[in-house]
């Protein structure tokens, strides 16, 4: 059945009444381009730039380097859509020269967005570089940033990235149930919301994402997660702007059903789920991804929350 899916997948992601989910992909580099395009990907949705930042723990890379990298990831994508995710350090990804050594609780420390509202001139070389790197090409640039936690937050990434010059849309990622559940404040800040899923679920369930002894509650059919990223989608509507999920949620096809249903706007996965994505979205009409959303939600499990999906959708 894999293997039929991928020989008819191709083309934009839609439901079969035609309501469009376009598929992007998560890519961590040049590296990851390839692979992309070759599955179809309508654009990027999440490219993790932390890569570029590995080489060297002692301080950023040059500006030379990062536009050159950008670059190779923007010029794939003539025309289309490429979400840049600013530098996610600390926690799960820390890096010497931003990263506290000294915090009882990384994850819940200075990481992502708040490492670089320390070091601002970490942050400028980041947007100057996207900025340089965007230069003359045609692709529709959108830069987030990760982390955001209120309004605050968005509005402090907003300034930098207009400072910077940055001719693009800014977005926040909802990774902090805060930012869920205030996601139509962020958005007078902000022009576009990504679920971060995978922090989203680790920081709803005070389950850490790498600790294997609570995966159950990291699974991201958990009713409250849902909860969540209906509250985004909802507020994004609402304020007329999109909301896509970029987290891991996004590559299981049922739950890509299900996240259409709850409003989402796009979905961003590693390039080897978009035909299975593509394909399993195009069996459904939108309406039936509302009803199977619903009946998720209306779960007390995770476990009973795919279930019941799965009934809506296959008619029982
Ligand atoms: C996430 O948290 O869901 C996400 C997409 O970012 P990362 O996995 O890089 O933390
Ligand atoms: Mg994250």
């Amino acid at each position: 059945e894999r293997k039929a899916a991928l020989a008819t997948s191709s083309g934009p992601g839609a439901t079969s009444d035609g309501h469009k989910v376009p598929l992007l992909a998560n890519v961590g580099g040049p590296a990851d381009v390839p692979a992309a395009v070759e599955a179809g990907a309508e654009g990027v949705g999440l490219f993790r730039t932390e890569f570029l930042f590995l080489d060297d723990s002692k301080k950023a890379p040059s500006e030379e380097k990062q536009v050159e990298a950008y670059r190779k990831v923007l010029e794939a994508f003539p025309e289309g859509r490429v979400v840049v995710r600013v530098l996610d350090a600390g926690a799960d990804k820390p890096l010497d020269f931003l990263t506290p050594v000294d915090e009882p609780n990384p994850a819940l420390g200075v990481r992502g967005l708040r490492s670089l509202l320390d070091h601002p001139e970490v942050l400028r070389t980041q947007l100057t570089a996207l900025a340089k790197a965007a230069e003359g090409l045609p692709v529709y640039l959108e830069v987030m940033a990760p982390m955001v936690a209120d309004r605050t937050d968005a509005k402090a990434f907003a300034d930098a990235c207009r400072e910077a010059g940055l001719r693009a849309k800014f977005g926040a990622m909802v990774e902090i149930p805060s930012a869920a559940l205030r996601a139509r404040s962020i958005l007078q800040e902000v022009e576009f919301l990504s679920l971060g899923t995978n922090d989203l679920a680790q920081y709803t369930f005070a389950a850490d994402r790498q600790v294997g002894a609570v995966s159950r509650l990291q699974d991201p059919w958990q009713p409250a997660l849902l909860d969540l990223v209906a509250l985004s989608a909802e507020a994004a509507k609402a304020e007329g702007k999109s909301c896509g999920v970029c987290g891991e949620a996004a590559s299981d096809p049922l739950l890509a059903c299900v996240l259409t249903g709850l409003g989402v706007t796009s979905l961003s996965m590693g390039a080897a789920s978009i035909p299975y994505v593509r394909a399993t979205l195009a069996k459904y009409t939108l309406a039936q991804c509302e009803r199977a959303a619903a009946a998720a939600r209306a779960a007390d499990t995770a476990h009973d929350a795919r279930i019941a999906a799965q009934a809506v959708l296959s008619g029982e």
